[in-house]
């Protein structure tokens, strides 16, 4: 087996295939000098200054020795040869593979207005790019965040936490609104205005100069450092290149396949049916990852299952930890269980009056039995949902 792309799906299809007992070589080839790591802390922890390199590598080096997961880092794949069943690095070195997957990820989306080439201007998504912003925090006093979503809000809390003045750009009229309901908004809204983060809503970048940020509602803020979060883009070239078929995401059936039986796509470049969100999708979260490599490394074994693992995903800012599962995306009735003004409510989001999605936040319970009741197609009603004498977990006893 041959993976291209080495940073969480890919380490975890290596390390699943090992404990499927799969004894084949396997090659696994990241892009990126350092090993496997993981990136949810590069925005929350690591940025702070709590972890260091350590503490966010998957493994130590002597993991891939002792497991025989040959991890050839620093180097990018530039062609796929299906013909003869390789891939080509930059090097010119070629590997031949019985079995490829692509864990090739997604990068970041650039802004595009004057004065965005500026060194002041960073972007979160390596490791690199977050001691880059470690070190800039060190001396910067005034820095603007572009991007209301999760991971401009966890930077906008560490720097808030630094001491810094920060302030939010976001585009739309409220915070995280592609992923979370109004009230959830709102509430974040309120968090990060009540620790002295200030929020520009329905606002946009118009020009980046030399220690200032100019904003469509007319104001400028002072900036000696601007982070930029505005969504990722998937990775897509490599396997266009190769004759395979991409849309948003390189396109791969139920069992994670794409058309070519022997390559499969997983992680953040992968668009894939997706039985929450009732049509194909393409999901940007560790648990996605860990869970498409771990249903490739069974596929490989053969073990074959179609991949239906529950969505979830998390993000701290501040002392809040939000807890999401399921996929809310087109839900039309919304019903809260808790209240916001006591910091511990959950927001139950329906389709067709399925349960579809759970947000909840300081509430770790409601997101747990929120995995089980999902996972088990277990029926809820929303004035089950909103009932807080009824125990949850009850129903799932029951399921
Ligand atoms: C700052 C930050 C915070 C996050 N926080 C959370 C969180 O709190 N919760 C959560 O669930 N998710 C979070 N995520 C998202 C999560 O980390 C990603 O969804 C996950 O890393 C996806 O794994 P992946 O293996 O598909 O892609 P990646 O981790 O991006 O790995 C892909 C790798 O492939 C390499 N590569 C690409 N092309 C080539 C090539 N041609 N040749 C060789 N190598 C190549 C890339 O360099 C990269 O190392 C966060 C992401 C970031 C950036």
């Amino acid at each position: 087996v041959v993976i291209v792309g080495a940073g969480q799906a890919g380490f975890q299809a290596a390390a699943s295939l090992r404990m499927e007992a799969y004894d084949a070589p396997i090659t696994l080839i990241g892009e990126e000098p350092s090993l496997p790591y993981q990136r949810p802390p590069l925005s929350k922890g690591f940025l702070e200054g709590k972890q260091n390199v350590g503490n966010v590598e998957l493994r130590p080096d002597a993991y891939y020795r002792d497991h025989k997961i040959d991890l050839i880092s620093g180097s990018e794949v530039i062609r796929i040869n299906r013909a003869n069943r390789s891939v080509e690095l930059r090097s010119g070195q070629r590997f031949p593979y019985e079995t490829l997957i692509l864990a090739i990820g997604s990068r970041v989306r650039k802004l595009s207005v004057k004065g965005a080439e500026l060194d002041e201007v960073c972007y979160l998504r390596t490791l690199d790019d977050a001691i880059r912003i470690r070190q800039r925090l060190e001396t910067a006093r005034d820095i603007v965040v572009v991007g209301g979503g999760f991971i401009g809000l966890e930077v906008a809390a560490v720097a808030r936490s630094m001491g810094k003045s920060v302030a939010v750009v976001e585009a739309q009229s409220r915070l995280m609104p592609r992923a979370v309901a109004p009230v959830i908004s709102d509430f974040y809204q309120e968090l990060h205005l009540g620790h002295g983060v200030q929020i520009h809503l329905a606002t946009v970048v118009r020009e980046i100069a030399a220690g200032q940020v100019f904003l469509s509602d007319g104001s400028a803020h002072k900036a000696d450092l601007v982070i930029v979060g505005i969504g990722v883009l998937p990775n897509v070239e490599l396997a266009q290149d190769g004759g395979l078929t991409v849309a948003d995401g390189i396109v791969v059936d139920e069992y994670l396949r794409t058309e070519d039986s022997n390559i499969y796509a997983i992680g953040d470049c992968a668009q894939h049916p997706n039985p929450f969100a009732g049509q194909s999708t393409r999901i940007e979260s560790v648990q996605n990852a860990v869970d498409q490599a771990r249903c490739v490394a069974a596929n490989i074994a053969g073990r074959g299952e179609p991949y239906r693992a529950v969505p979830w995903f998390w993000t701290d800012q501040f002392d809040i930890k939000l807890q999401m599962v399921g996929l809310s995306g087109g839900s039309v009735h919304l019903v809260t269980r808790g209240n916001p003004t006591s910091r511990k409510f959950s927001v139950f989001y329906f389709k067709e009056d399925r349960l579809a999605a759970i947000d909840s936040i300081n509430r770790p319970g409601d997101h747990l039995v929120g995995r089980k009741l999902l996972a088990a197609g277990t029926a809820l009603t929303p004035d089950q949902a909103a009932d807080e004498r009824l125990d949850l977990k009850s129903l799932q006893q029951q399921a």
